[in-house]
């Protein structure tokens, strides 16, 4: 890995979780040592499906004091960007492909005393957003077409994460590189090596898991280098 002092960060994402038990599903993974919660925001429009809103948002705020990463999968975000910075989030990942101006959605952001992100679809080249880099806080790389989950992640990226990371280390910025979608336990070493420091974990690596073996995923995330 080229940046060695860097620790992994876990994010779970909570759509995967047990929603009828949500509460004690935050404690149980609090207590695993996860670092932040992972939210996608999805409007049927965008992605095909739908997922949360700023309510639950709201909700898991009163739950947690760990950051809230709110993934905002709708088209048009700079509209609601303000409804969840109310809502709570920490860090706020607008879609490049869902922004009629990425640049001015990351200064809303900003604005708002949030940290910015930008996600990219995998088909989406790194050149469409290496001007915004110095701007931003974190990059969303899309393991799989947003949407869904449960699926192997697509051909290119450990490539993109790589060049991603050589892009970081030249241009000397302080950007953490988030994977989300695509994670498994044969998938993640190479993710991380790659480059990756940030971690959406989903079904297949931890919500297939019983609350007794969070600990252990976590732990096994946290040791990668
Ligand atoms: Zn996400």
């Amino acid at each position: 890995m080229l940046n060695p002092e860097m620790n992994i960060l876990v994010s779970p994402s909570l759509m995967c979780a047990d929603l009828l038990h949500l509460g004690e599903e935050i404690k149980a993974l609090e207590k695993a040592g996860v670092d932040m919660f992972h939210l996608d925001i999805m409007d049927g429009r965008f992605v095909p499906n739908f997922a949360f809103g700023e309510d639950i948002v709201k909700a898991v705020r009163k739950a947690t004091n760990l950051p809230l990463d709110i993934h905002l999968l709708i088209y048009n975000p700079e509209k609601y960007i303000e409804r969840f910075v109310e809502a709570g989030s920490d860090i706020i990942t607008v879609h490049r492909e869902a922004c009629s101006n990425a640049y001015s959605a990351v200064v809303i952001i900003k604005k708002h005393g949030v940290k910015a992100c930008l996600a990219i679809n995998p088909e989406t080249p790194l050149r469409e957003i290496d001007v915004i880099l110095p701007e931003i806080s974190m990059v969303d790389i899309m393991g799989v077409n947003p949407g869904f989950t449960g699926k192997n992640l697509a051909p290119g990226i450990i490539e993109k994460i790589r060049a991603l990371r050589e892009l970081v280390e030249e241009k000397n910025l302080n950007l953490d590189i988030e994977i989300d979608g695509g994670v498994n336990r044969e998938s993640v070493p190479l993710l991380v090596n790659a480059g990756v420091n940030v971690v959406v974990v989903g079904r297949q690596i931890l919500f297939s898991k019983k609350k007794s073996q969070y600990e252990g995923v976590i732990t096994f995330l946290k040791e990668l280098k």
